[in-house]
């Protein structure tokens, strides 16, 4: 299960932001998944909740906002989304795309508990 290190990794970089800015709880962590990453995001939440159990991340909704793949020609320089892999382009039908948004995992935000 590949997710568990993504999380790990993910835990790693809240809790030194945690500790920089001195703060004890959060309330949500809110995460932007591309439909390209491979990612599946109940297995996140499921990894999130067996790694935090005993830390003081125990109890911190992980949100998880579905990026969808963003595209842009190459030829005419198009912007266009897509479901699913897009073959070529909208406007001018050119095959040369690339894959601008789809593929990452990040953090978007982090909820302070107030
Ligand atoms: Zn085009």
């Amino acid at each position: 299960m590949h997710e568990m290190s993504l999380v790990q990794n993910i835990i790693d970089i809240v809790e030194q932001e945690m500790d920089r800015h001195r703060v004890e709880k959060l309330k949500a962590i809110h995460l932007a998944v591309g439909r390209m990453s491979a990612v599946v995001p109940e297995q996140l939440t499921l990894c999130f909740e067996i790694l935090t159990s005993q830390t003081r991340l125990a109890g911190t909704a992980l949100t998880i906002r579905m990026v969808p793949l963003t595209y842009q020609c190459a030829s005419c320089q198009q912007e266009f989304t897509s479901e699913g892999i897009a073959g070529n382009c909208p406007s001018c039908h050119s095959e040369n795309l690339e894959m601008i948004f789809g593929r990452e995992l990040k953090i978007e935000f982090i909820e302070v508990m107030d």
